[in-house]
């Protein structure tokens, strides 16, 4: 048994009343387990698993297998998400219905739950900028970007503040806001240690901050969908309340709430004892239509280089994907040609961490490719490969030394079940592992 705080247990017996009981018993059941399947790469697992009800790829698991020991997940085949926080894809599609093809800006990213779903929702359509403030969580949150393979995509590294600096660009942001975390007190017991009304209080606080830091970077008639994963009023509804009174925004949740999902006047409210997920509220609402505030993209060329490189640049990628190259030291990167002027703009403005595809370091005449091409979806299909079975598979991600018969020398992508796992280098006597460092796996 648990040991809640017990001003918690105070204000839930408030809110929840004669539910009370119920919610209180909810918190000592198992966390439901759920993914979600990527749209864009073959799932041979979870196929026939329950589906969420809110979400397409999203999916039920009778028990939490391991993860980390499945080389599918590091495919980036699927994502392991809670139930509740894919109600976003209701909400995300209703403002896709305005404009298919948005400039998305997810402020809160790491570790990319809601941006790899925003990306599957995209569809390749459109770009997702995806920012996190703190370092160690933005490394994650590039690797979940990168394994989930899309190329219109942008990882920056900037505070909330730093976004006025772009006034009007993005069409939809998505504030998944630091909360107090009570929705997470069953799966994270730990965190209900941390939790106080002052912890609260101080959330609201910041909460504040951040929506009034990204109001100029939304375009005038762009939606901003506001999440959190606590039962506070002052983190919720509270949060919504203000950006209708002080900035003129207005609600846009049309979407019914059926299992079990509450909805207010403010947003959707997910509560353990009521929805198989974990405690979340979500709302989208918009920002007033203003025609003399509209900003235009000052249009950017891609760099120049030279033939040789453009030859073998292209070679790296599929004949389709229309990307030009950016190189910054050694470092190459694969930006879709059609989004170059935001790359710029970001560029000028923040911390860029990852732009399009990360390709690989261009050392003298060498090249070394990155993990983030052979995991990408626009990756050149004619890439020498080895599919692996599991034994080799988690040897390598674990980035020690294979072995590969009858393979040829020279670079060439291990696979699983025909999925690409990242690069090995095959030389006369042995087969250098080239999966990164900061990306193996430790358990055994
Ligand atoms: N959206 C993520 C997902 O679906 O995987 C989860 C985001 S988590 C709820 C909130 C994130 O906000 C954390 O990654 C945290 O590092 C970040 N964060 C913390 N303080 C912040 C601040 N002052 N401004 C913006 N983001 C902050």
């Amino acid at each position: 048994m648990n040991h809640w705080p017990e001003e918690f247990l105070h204000r839930s017996k408030l809110l929840f009343k004669d539910e009370y009981s119920s919610f209180l018993d909810s918190l000592s059941t198992p966390a439901p387990v759920s993914v979600r399947l990527n749209p864009f790469k073959r799932n041979i697992g979870f196929v026939e698993t329950q589906v969420i009800p809110w979400s397409k790829n999203g999916r039920y698991l009778p028990e939490r297998p391991s993860f980390t020991l499945d080389p599918l997940f590091h495919a980036g085949t699927y994502y392991v998400q809670e139930a509740s926080s894919q109600f976003l894809e209701q909400l995300f599609l209703l403002a896709l219905k305005d404009n298919p093809e948005p400039i998305v800006l997810d402020l809160c990213a790491a570790p990319g739950g809601k941006s790899t779903h925003l990306l599957s929702l995209l569809n390749g359509e459109g770009c997702l900028v995806s920012n996190e403030v703190i370092s160690s969580r933005n490394k994650i949150l590039q690797q979940n970007i990168a394994k989930w393979g899309c190329t219109n995509s942008f990882v920056t590294q900037n505070d909330p503040a730093d976004f006025k600096r772009l006034p009007g660009v993005f069409d939809i942001i998505v504030v998944d806001a630091p909360c107090s975390g009570e929705g997470l007190f069953r799966r994270d017991p730990e965190a209900a240690d941390e939790w106080s009304e002052k912890a609260v209080e101080h959330c609201s606080t910041r909460q504040n901050q951040i929506l009034e830091s990204i109001h100029e970077s939304l375009k005038p008639g762009g939606y901003l969908i506001y999440s959190t994963c606590t039962f506070e009023k002052a983190e919720n509804g509270d949060q919504i309340e203000r950006m209708i009174s002080e900035f003129g925004y207005e609600i846009c949740n049309s979407v019914p709430a059926e299992n079990g999902i509450v909805q207010t006047e403010y947003g959707y409210h997910f509560y353990p004892h009521k929805v198989i997920g974990e405690g979340l509220f979500i709302s989208m609402i918009r920002k007033p239509i203003d025609h003399d505030k509209r900003f235009r993209m000052r249009h950017e060329d891609p760099q120049n280089y030279g033939k040789d490189f453009r030859m073998s640049f292209s070679s790296y990628f599929r004949i389709d994907a229309n990307l030009s190259a950016f190189v910054k030291d050694d470092h190459v990167y694969a930006i879709p040609t059609e989004h170059y002027s935001l790359f710029a703009l970001l560029f000028k403005n923040l911390f860029v961490r990852q732009a399009g595809i990360f390709t690989g370091t261009q050392k003298d005449k060498n090249f070394i490719p990155s993990t983030e091409l052979a995991l990408s979806l626009s990756a050149s299909d004619q890439f020498p490969s080895a599919n692996v079975d599991l034994p080799t598979a988690l040897t390598y991600l674990r980035g020690e030394s294979i072995s590969l018969a009858n393979a040829p020398q020279g670079w060439t992508i291990i696979q699983y079940e025909n999925q690409n796992l990242g690069w090995v280098k095959v030389l006369d006597r042995r087969v250098n592992n080239y999966y990164p460092k900061e990306w193996k796996v430790m358990k055994r």
